[in-house]
């Protein structure tokens, strides 16, 4: 058939994109492949062709140009700093340092925390190859002042504790109390996933390293 190495083409560029996304492997990124080209290829399904992927195409497109990380904190925001960073209700001298904006929204949501963040955007992980370079690290000490405490809210599991034992060294020769969330937490729980009142007494029982 002519032109279908250029479909195959356009096939194979798609997967791959979908394959770049963490938990997707190979394997279910051709199945999305697959099923947003159908979803969206009207001779399959005369009736109910819902242009799924050129929705999905163009909500990637409006949120990416949309929103931006906050020049402060690398939180997901729609001016230079986000709403947070913006608040002045917020207790400056509270930073609490997290993985990612799940976590964040976590926090948020459990409605106990006044303080501002710190995103880091991935958490250490030397055996894949994750240095503190690949992560928003290194502009934390330029974001400590008024800063009286740093809370390391990171998962109590290796990659966590690789982080918070890295960044507590980093901060040990700043003006700064260093500590990290209480261990009543469950090992190797998820912060994102925790319950709002297991995140506020881990915040409020947490434990001071420095
Ligand atoms: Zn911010």
């Amino acid at each position: 058939v002519q032109g279908s190495g250029q479909g195959e083409a356009l096939i194979e560029r798609l997967v791959g994109e979908l394959a770049r996304l963490p938990g997707i492997g190979q394997r279910t990124a051709s199945r999305l492949a697959y099923f947003l080209l159908t979803r969206s290829c009207a001779a399959i399904s005369p009736q109910g062709a819902t242009r799924q992927a050129e929705d999905l195409a163009q909500a990637l497109v409006d949120a990416s140009r949309g929103i931006r990380l906050c020049v402060t904190c690398a939180n997901l925001a729609v001016a230079e700093q986000c709403r947070i960073c913006a608040d002045p209700r917020r207790d400056r001298g509270l930073l609490c340092v997290v993985e990612g904006i799940a976590e964040l929204r976590a926090f948020e949501a459990s409605g106990g925390y006044r303080g501002i963040y710190y995103v880091l955007h991935g958490v250490l992980n030397p055996l894949e190859g994750v240095g503190p370079d690949d992560l928003n690290m290194t502009h934390l000490c330029s974001r400590l002042r008024d800063v009286e405490e740093v809370v390391l809210a990171l998962n109590a599991d290796v990659e966590g504790d690789t982080t918070a034992l890295y960044i507590a060294k980093m901060l040990r020769d700043h003006e700064v109390r260093v500590s990290r969330l209480a261990t009543g937490i469950p090992m190797g729980g998820e912060l994102e996933y925790m319950d709002a009142g297991t995140l506020a007494r881990a915040l409020t029982e947490r434990r001071v390293l420095h």
